[in-house]
């Protein structure tokens, strides 16, 4: 199992102390990245390992390879010096690794490394991509047998972490580091074990201290959300691919707590993946059993699948995938969560004799306008490109318009529900209210498929008017519990209801 390391980014040895104390119990060893302590700091680098008490690495990074020490090489083989020398015979005193990059060999420091059994991580960061040949990059790194070796890159895309994630899965076993950095780096992090590396590198994130890495994960959300220590090469691997605002999801909280919840030996990972070409060739590479789908290849997956479910052939998206056999199989929970979730709130088991207005005619909305349709509501589809809204509408038999103030009179007509299914006001997305031209009467029921921020603009002046309010949140987890459903062929757990 690989150990989890914090690494250390305040700017002095007090506050990385401090920080690694909340950490104690969740963490094996700590890095202390002294390239980004204040230079006064550096004269205590020596003591840190006692006053740590726990197997510490340390790491000069530089500015080049993804850190703070903006000196030269003299000043940095000084410091490196000062921090392992005069050895202790209690050797928990002493620095247990120390990170030295592949251009950086330096006889007097591999001797004295050597000498007082301070290991030494041969490493090499790419911060802007992959290297074109990561045989002939790795074999540099482990030229020396009682080294460690560490690649740290950068892929940019699914396919390049496909090609990672295949890489370092079959190299012959032996100690070594491999880390994917930033987004679509990140499943490396949590699949660490999957790729033969011996440790996990994390911030903390929780403690407010700047990322050590970009893709960097917080030792309490490794431990907590993904079950980190109990991963291991037979755990079954769930991908959430999408942009990378997969990697801000609820859902892997969702899906991972039932998996505990229900003693299932699975994993469920966010993998940002902008196409489906490369979403698939990553999923292949991890041998993946299944998969959540969202923005923006919810559409354009259908075309790639074996086979497709009666509503995803009606909706024209897919937001679930099934490994059956060796085929994809795609399926679409957002109906099915949306239609419980819009049930529930309206106190009722059909639309008929309703109207309503659905807002938005993008991936989602489809399964919205699909539910509207087979529950019985009259509907006006509005959208910011109205041609989406009328291919959309024509299929139902549905009104349709821009999504302006010349909709207003439509919108009182369809006045019942209203659904909100764009993207406008999600948190981290441009925030904007899509009817700030219409008044609330007070007598609609409104339902923000948006759950981040919990209230959207909208939802506030609908509540101010006196409407009935709802957000996206149960329809996530009830979309959630039907995709628990199609992978493990089991009743979902409460823990998506409650
Ligand atoms: P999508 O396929 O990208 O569609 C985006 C929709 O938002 C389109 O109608 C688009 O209009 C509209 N839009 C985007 N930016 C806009 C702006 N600045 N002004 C006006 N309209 C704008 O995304 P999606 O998958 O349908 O998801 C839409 C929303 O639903 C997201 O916020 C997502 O988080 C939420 N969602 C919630 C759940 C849940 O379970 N609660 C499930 C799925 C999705 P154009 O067509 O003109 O571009």
């Amino acid at each position: 199992m690989p150990l989890v390391c914090l690494s250390l980014t305040a700017r002095t040895i007090a506050e990385n102390l401090a920080v690694l104390e909340r950490y104690r119990d969740n963490i094996d060893l700590a890095e202390l990245r002294a390239d980004l302590l204040d230079p006064s700091e550096t004269f205590a680098l020596r003591d840190f390992p006692s006053l740590a008490g726990l197997p510490c690495i340390l790491a000069v990074r530089r500015k080049c390879d993804g850190g703070g020490f903006l000196d030269g090489e003299g000043q940095r083989l000084v410091m490196l010096a000062k921090a392992i020398a005069y050895a202790r015979p209690d050797t928990s005193a002493n620095y247990a690794y120390v990170d030295l990059e592949n251009d950086f060999r330096v006889p007097s420091i591999e001797e004295a490394c050597h000498t007082f059994g301070t290991r030494i991580i041969r490493s090499r960061h790419d911060i802007a991509g992959m290297p074109p040949d990561l045989d002939e990059a790795w074999s540099e790194l482990a030229l020396e047998p009682h080294e460690i070796p560490k690649l740290a890159v950068t892929p940019k895309s699914a396919a390049d972490f496909a090609t990672l994630f295949k890489w370092a899965s079959s190299l012959p076993s032996g100690e070594r580091i491999v880390v994917g950095m930033g987004e679509y780096g990140m499943p490396s992090r949590i699949l660490a074990d999957r790729l033969g590396s011996c440790l996990a590198y994390t911030s903390a994130i929780r403690a407010g201290l700047p990322l050590a890495a970009p893709g960097h994960l917080d030792p309490l959300a490794l431990e907590e959300t993904y079950r980190f220590r109990e991963l291991t090469r037979e755990t079954a691997f769930y991908a959430l691919g999408g942009g990378p605002n997969v990697l801000t999801s609820k859902t892997p909280q969702l899906h991972n707590a039932a998996f505990k919840t229900a003693g299932i030996n699975a994993v469920y990972v966010p993998l940002p993946s902008n196409d489906v070409s490369t979403f698939f060739s990553a999923l292949e590479a991890t041998g993946a059993r299944g998969a959540a789908v969202t923005v923006p290849i919810k559409e354009s997956v259908c075309a790639s699948l074996a086979r497709r479910s009666p509503e995803v052939d009606d909706i024209g998206a897919c937001n679930t995938l099934v490994r059956e056999g060796n085929e994809w199989v795609g399926y679409n929970t957002d109906a099915e969560g949306f239609e419980r979730a819009l049930l529930e709130f309206l106190g009722r088991s059909d639309l008929r004799g309703l109207r309503a207005t659905l807002v938005g005619a993008g991936g989602v909305a489809k399964a919205i306008a699909h539910v509207l349709s087979n529950l019985g509501a009259s509907a006006l589809i509005l959208n910011r490109t109205v041609s989406k809204a009328r291919i959309l509408a024509q299929r139902y038999g549905f009104a349709y318009g821009p999504c302006t103030e010349h909709s207003t009179e439509l919108v009182a007509d369809h006045a019942d529900i209203i659904v909100q299914a764009t993207s406008l006001g999600m948190e981290g997305e441009r925030q904007g209210d899509p009817l700030d031209w219409y008044d609330f009467s007070g007598r609609e029921a409104v339902f923000d498929l948006i759950y981040r921020p919990e209230r959207s603009a909208l939802l506030e002046r609908a509540a101010a008017a006196g409407c009935r309010i709802t957000n996206g949140w149960k329809m996530l987890r009830y979309q959630s519990a039907a995709q628990f459903k199609l992978w493990t062929g089991l009743e979902p757990p409460d823990s998506y209801f409650s």
